[in-house]
């Protein structure tokens, strides 16, 4: 059987009380998703155009209610809206905390926040909590599990033309005997493989184009052969254009 549903985005899944809106993962544009609870709402992967997103999902008081923010790399089309998406917050004068978690050694996300800090120091009535994730621990948030697992992500090098790796991760969220593994970007990974295998939901990225590209991403056979392993899944980060 296959399980995979195929649809335009943004791809819509929902069991119970988790649900789970992907809005795109279109490579080198964006990623945007937002992850719901009967409890809270999460940001995974704060493309650009996250807000814009949001806000036709969302009224504001919704979008100020968003308690934290989960960034699988530091690429631009995985954290291109995460200025706005702050900024907005200060605008609206959130005064609730937010957490950003994020892998360890992203130096795009914390100068992002440092940036942003600067800039809006005199206007920001919101403490921005950064969780530097440095191994696989689990840890809970408003009654969500979430298990943080390494991939294996890299970026070209043009200087050397060799791929070097890229600080990644993927998460999977588990709430009330539910599951989503979204694996972010990376090439074919074990551990992604190993967390994805039985979830309810598994989001896996296809992105390579060819086989020249399998140390970066994942081809549509490798992301498949993952999905199979859970009970549905996704493909997303799809190049647009072969
Ligand atoms: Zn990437």
């Amino acid at each position: 059987m296959n399980k995979k549903k195929k649809s335009k985005y943004p791809l819509i899944w929902k069991k119970g009380n988790l649900f789970i809106e992907i809005f795109c993962s279109i490579p080198n544009i964006a990623t945007g998703i937002l992850l719901r609870t009967d409890k809270t709402y999460f940001v995974v992967d704060p493309g650009d155009g996250i807000l814009r997103d949001l806000n036709r999902n969302l009224n504001p008081s919704e979008i100020l209610e968003i308690s934290d923010v989960f960034i699988t790399h530091g690429h631009h089309d995985h954290i291109g809206g995460l200025w706005s998406f702050l900024t907005y917050m200060t605008v609206m004068q959130r005064e609730k905390p937010i957490d950003i978690f994020y892998p360890e050694g992203s130096l795009e996300i914390e100068s992002i926040i440092a940036a942003l800090l600067q800039v809006y120091s005199r206007d920001i009535k919101f403490k921005i909590n950064l969780r530097k994730i440095a191994d696989e621990k689990s840890f809970s948030r408003e009654g969500m599990k979430i298990k943080p697992f390494k991939v294996n992500h890299k970026e070209p090098d043009f200087e050397s033309g060799k791929a070097v790796p890229v600080p990644s991760l993927g998460y999977k969220f588990l709430y009330e005997g539910k599951s989503i593994c979204y694996g972010g970007d990376t090439a074919f990974s074990d551990n992604l493989a190993k967390h994805a295998k039985d979830s309810d939901l598994a989001i896996i990225e296809a992105g390579a184009v060819d086989d020249s590209e399998m140390e970066l991403h994942m081809t549509p056979e490798q992301a498949e052969s993952i999905g199979e392993s859970a009970k549905e899944y996704f493909l997303v980060h799809v190049p647009e254009k072969r």
